[in-house]
């Protein structure tokens, strides 16, 4: 150690001396002091030195996944800024320039109408439909959902899948597979990273089956219609107050026939959420002498939410359902 600091010592004074011989000379040795000294940047080998693709995600339950999927590989930004509500995102000339320059954007067709457009407007190198190989949900009058027929117009199907532990499985895979087949050098990144993921999703999953296997009721209301997946994964049925969309204001025949089927039901709860007006919510549940609490549809996370990643929101989500349905 203490030749060490003698080297260094003798370093600096080197440094000193050729101070006139330009900043270029000095810069070159105060690299190569802090090298000796342990507190160089350089690069750890176990990291891959691949590591650029830049990935952009729609929403952030796609970024999530993306993020935990691609690791230290590269770079993964979400079109949705936090606290936007992204089913009515708008896209700047500049993101719409970013995504046709991206190794890859991962979307849900017919979820945000501007990133449909963009990717068919200026292609991106790959764009990851997350949601093949789901069965998707289509929503009736009544509010109820029913399985999608065979090329039905994807702007009327249910977009939120990601409130399915069990589907977000199913995304994991085919973003790592897609990812893999453009970047055979990270593949094996991938992989790992990925099985890590499906793990975690995995447990969620489980704690999900095992939480609302035994409840007073089946029956919850929603803000919006974003949890017709999840209800459908675990044998629960959704009553929401508003559409598909959250911006949609509600009729006040619909918030009429919610309040009739909450009394039905022996509802003890509205849920409301974190990034729409909880207004409506209130009302019901005012009139109705219910409580009011958070189910949230993880469309963004800010401050607001009860967890700072998907994984923790859910589980916030998950003793949400419980309280007010009644699980044992
Ligand atoms: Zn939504």
């Amino acid at each position: 150690m203490l030749a060490r600091l003698t080297h260094i010592t003798t370093l600096l004074i080197m440094i000193l001396m050729n101070v006139n011989r330009g900043i270029h000379w000095t810069a070159r040795l105060l690299v190569a002091a802090l090298a000796l000294t342990g507190c160089s940047a350089a690069t750890n080998p176990s990291t891959p030195t691949t590591g650029t693709i830049t990935v952009i995600a729609s929403a952030y339950p796609l970024q999530f996944l993306t993020q935990r999927i691609v690791g230290d590989a590269g770079t993964v930004t979400n079109l949705t800024q936090p606290g936007q509500e992204p089913h009515d995102l708008e896209l700047s000339a500049q993101q719409i320039a970013d995504m046709s320059t991206s190794d890859a954007v991962v979307y849900i067709p017919g979820f945000q109408t501007a990133v449909d457009e963009a990717i068919k407007t200026s292609p991106p190198k790959m764009s990851i439909d997350v949601a093949a190989g789901i069965d998707r949900l289509v929503a009736n009058a009544d509010g109820s959902e029913s399985p999608a027929t065979p090329g039905q117009d994807q702007s009327s199907l249910d977009p939120h899948i990601w409130l399915s532990p069990k589907d977000m499985i199913t995304m994991a895979n085919t973003i790592s597979t897609q990812l893999s087949t453009e970047n055979p050098a990270l593949a094996s990144t991938f992989a790992a990273n990925t099985t890590k993921l499906v793990a975690d999703l995995t447990n969620l999953d489980a704690d999900f089956s095992a939480g609302l296997a035994s409840c007073q009721r089946t029956e919850f209301v929603t803000s919006h219609a974003a949890f017709a997946y999840l209800a459908k994964a675990y044998g629960l049925a959704q009553i929401p107050i508003a559409g598909l969309d959250p911006t949609q204001e509600p009729t006040a025949a619909r918030i009429a026939e919610v309040q009739k089927l909450a009394k039905q039901y022996g509802v003890t709860t509205i849920f409301f959420e974190t990034l729409v007006s909880p207004a409506v919510a209130q009302s019901i549940a005012g009139d109705l002498h219910l409580k009011t609490a958070v189910l949230d549809p993880i469309e963004g996370i800010t401050s607001e939410s009860a967890g700072t990643n998907y994984l923790e929101v859910m589980n916030a989500n998950l003793t949400a359902l419980q309280e007010a349905n009644g699980c044992s």
